[in-house]
């Protein structure tokens, strides 16, 4: 019966997936029916101390990475923790936008130091939040692992980069949060693709249905959040209700070139676009 419901649910989001849209235009109201937000200065926060790391020892990486004077602040602060930088003025829908889950894997937080290049000085309507590196010092020395353990398999043990990142989003009310990564020619899933869950958030799967469509990434639906990936830092991000979808781009672990770069950010940009925050 169970089953049954969740086909018809299914079913019902794709065959609705315009529909959807349509509903999320409660939210869109609410950002038209304020002026777009006056430009904005970017504001910095650490949120985990824990994690500080020298992103310019990694070279590749800062090739990549526009040195204007606020992404010169966001690496320097980075060697005191995890940065959190915040674009627009509460108005709207929020949003959270994860890079660096995985120290060794580069395009998104290039795409994410790309991002707030874009954002900085622009009009939004609706706030944006970016971590570019979710622990610093593995982006700074391309590791993947932290202290023995997939960061991005316990966002549900207390304390952990990942877990800080889940309650960063609680306490911030976002309305979703998109956790950006890049996979192996030949890994898992080791194609462009957007993950999504559609219990307990049908809201995730209606996101990646979007990003999927503006990007020509493969979406890839689970019925439940946190059964594949218990841990993961989208399916934690669902079970607490708040929407997530993983985004992933094809880049073997460790390097990086622009196309890369640009498949990323693109996905960041439908995310925000799916929110008409752009
Ligand atoms: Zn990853």
């Amino acid at each position: 019966m169970f089953q049954k419901i969740l086909i018809f649910l299914s079913l019902f989001l794709i065959s609705a997936s315009p529909v959807s849209a349509a509903n999320n235009t409660t939210t869109i109201t609410t950002a038209n029916s304020v002026s777009t937000s006056p430009v904005t200065t970017a504001k910095i926060t650490i949120i985990n101390k824990a994690t500080g790391g020298d992103i310019s020892k990694n070279s590749l990486l800062m090739n990549y990475i526009k040195k204007t004077v606020l992404a010169k602040q966001i690496i320097s602060k980075a060697k005191y923790g995890t940065p959190l930088i915040k674009f627009g003025n509460g108005k709207g829908p929020i949003v959270l936008i994860v890079a660096g889950v995985h120290g060794n894997e580069l395009p998104a937080p290039a795409a994410a130091m790309k991002l707030i290049n874009y954002l900085n000085g622009k009009s939004i309507k609706g706030t944006v939040y970016v971590v570019p590196f979710v622990i610093p010092y593995n982006t700074a020395h391309k590791l993947r692992y932290w202290h023995g353990k997939n960061p991005n398999e316990i966002a549900n043990i207390y304390g952990s980069p990942t877990n800080v990142i889940v309650n960063l989003a609680a306490k911030l009310h976002v309305n979703a949060l998109g956790d950006f990564h890049s996979t192996q020619p030949g890994g898992v899933p080791g194609k462009k693709s957007v993950f999504s869950t559609l219990v307990p958030t049908p809201k995730s799967y209606s996101i990646a249905w979007y990003i999927s469509k503006k990007t020509g990434s493969n979406l890839i639906m689970y019925k439940k959040a946190g059964t594949e990936y218990p841990g993961a830092l989208e399916d934690v991000s669902n079970l607490r209700g708040i929407p997530a979808v993983t985004c992933e781009v094809i880049s073997t672990h460790g390097t990086l070139n622009l196309s890369k770069v640009n498949n990323s950010f693109n996905q960041m940009i439908a995310f925000l676009k799916y929110f008409k925050i752009l």
